[in-house]
């Protein structure tokens, strides 16, 4: 008799994981581009550890949050049981929870305002933790949505090491809800590559393909993988 499988191998989040790994790797073929040149951030929010379990357990180790206290709830026995996961931050941050956010996540993808930076540079000098730092365009200029207007990108990336000592990685941006992501994924790799920033967090499940081309080097996946939330 064939020996049972195990629980997680008929998750449908698996399936699903699988799905979107093999899309990736279909992208960065497609682009000419190592898959190891693209960390897929698998975005767990709204959803529990029985969910992601399953994920873990398919070898993922990079995950990602939108809400501070959500992700401290959630993650902390998460990681003890897998040290090696790393946590992205990819919402928008309060500067009153800057201590907490440096304390649990390896990347915080919503750098935009100097009040941030300033708690942001406080915090990893007390702490002595070096979160992965992503400042966030607001390439659509949508006035309800977070991120440095591309006009004052530069100035703002300078200010980031120049007045607050900060390290900038890389940019992210969340295109549109109703455009074509290309154009979007174009201006944040030009405004990068003129800063001299090598990571560009762009692409959800929607367009995560698109954005590979575009060169995007952590791309933000949650209902391909988790399903609708
Ligand atoms: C929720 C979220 C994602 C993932 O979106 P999906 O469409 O579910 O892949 C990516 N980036 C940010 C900033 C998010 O808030």
């Amino acid at each position: 008799m064939a020996p049972d499988k195990p629980a997680n191998l008929t998750s449908p989040s698996l399936s699903s994981f699988a799905a979107v790994e093999q899309e990736i790797a279909r992208a960065c073929a497609d682009a000419r581009r190592e898959r190891a040149a693209v960390t897929l951030i698998a975005v767990s929010k709204t959803f529990g550890a029985e969910a992601i379990a399953p994920v873990i357990a398919a070898g993922q180790r990079v995950f990602g949050e939108n809400r501070v206290q959500e992700a401290k709830a959630k993650w902390p026995e998460l990681i003890g049981a897998h040290p090696d996961i790393k946590l992205h931050l990819i919402g928008p941050l309060q500067s009153n929870k800057a201590k907490e956010a440096v304390a649990l996540f390896d990347a915080i993808h919503s750098v935009d305002r100097p009040s941030l930076c300033q708690a942001l540079a406080k915090e990893i000098a007390a702490q002595k933790k070096h979160p992965l730092l992503f400042v966030q365009v607001n390439t659509g200029e949508e006035p309800q949505k977070a991120g440095i207007a591309p006009a004052d990108a530069d100035a703002f990336i300078a200010s980031c090491s120049d007045q607050y000592g900060l390290t900038i990685s890389g940019l992210m941006c969340i295109p549109p809800v109703n455009e074509a992501p290309g154009p979007h994924f174009a201006l944040t790799a030009k405004i990068a590559a003129r800063n001299g920033l090598k990571h560009l967090s762009m692409g959800m499940s929607a367009d995560f393909a698109t954005a590979i081309q575009f060169g995007a080097t952590h791309i933000r996946v949650g209902s391909a993988i988790f399903g609708h939330r």
